[in-house]
């Protein structure tokens, strides 16, 4: 009796704590129905160690092993906003044809997301084996389709290129361009760029085909904190 009682009034707090998650999503300006359909569709605590459950709606990252992050929501909120065809629900036609690839799949959160968003095309890369071998348990627990690869995400995955959307989920020196090269025509890459502590925002929009920096157009955003992208076209 006692147990159900706790489970009943955890999961109380809980949907509580995601209702005031989402209201101070939409208090900092985030207005995708879609995306805000997401999170409060997913249940963040799945995807953290069970020490930190607790703490699944809080607007915070949090640690998840590996010295790694579980993105703060807001994070998370803002860059899938910035990555949509439209401040609508996607149509069918766009779900299915849309591709997105994320590097850094860490927990496999970002991506879950996405996947409840209804895209059917989602290609993930983590660097770190034992983190991605969590996060596939997750997808195939919570039945996303999500298309995982264990490299060096900085170098993209040229066998699925072009993508409509790329999202780095870890801070850059410089725009990969490897990965800039693997956006299809009007497709768009949301990249945090700058030192290992602090990072600015970029959307880069592929212009046309050309190979060219005039290719090219950049947005900058707000500043943001994540852990490095390690890899080749990232901090080596
Ligand atoms: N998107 C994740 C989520 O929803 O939990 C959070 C990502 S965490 C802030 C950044 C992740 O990027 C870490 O898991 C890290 O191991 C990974 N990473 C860093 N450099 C990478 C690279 N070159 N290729 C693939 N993954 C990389």
């Amino acid at each position: 009796m006692l147990d159900h009682v706790s489970t009943f009034t955890r999961s109380t707090v809980l949907e509580a704590q995601r209702n005031t998650l989402l209201e101070e999503l939409w208090a900092k300006g985030i207005r995708n129905e879609a995306v805000l359909r997401a999170i409060a569709q997913v249940r963040r605590e799945d995807f953290l160690p069970d020490a930190l459950k607790a703490r699944g709606y809080e607007n915070v990252a949090l640690p998840i092993g590996a010295g790694q992050t579980i993105s703060q929501p807001y994070t998370v909120a803002f860059m899938t906003e910035l990555l949509m065809p439209t401040n609508k629900e996607p149509s069918e036609e766009i779900l299915s044809r849309y591709t997105i690839l994320e590097i850094g799949t860490g927990s496999g959160y970002q991506a879950a997301i996405l996947g409840a968003m209804g895209f059917r095309r989602i290609y993930t890369v983590e660097r770190i084996p034992e983190l991605l071998a969590e996060a596939q348990k997750r997808f195939t627990a919570l039945g996303i389709p999500v298309m995982t690869r264990l490299s060096d995400g900085s170098l993209g995955w040229s066998e699925y290129a072009p993508f409509d959307a790329i999202i780095v989920t870890a801070g850059s020196p410089d725009v990969p361009e490897t990965l800039a090269l693997q956006l299809a025509v009007g497709g768009k890459m949301v990249v945090p760029v700058g030192s290992q502590t602090h990072q600015r925002l970029y959307r880069i929009t592929r212009l046309h085909a050309g190979l060219d920096a005039d290719a090219f157009s950049a947005e900058e955003f707000q500043t943001f904190r994540f852990v490095p992208l390690v890899g080749e076209q990232g901090w080596r």
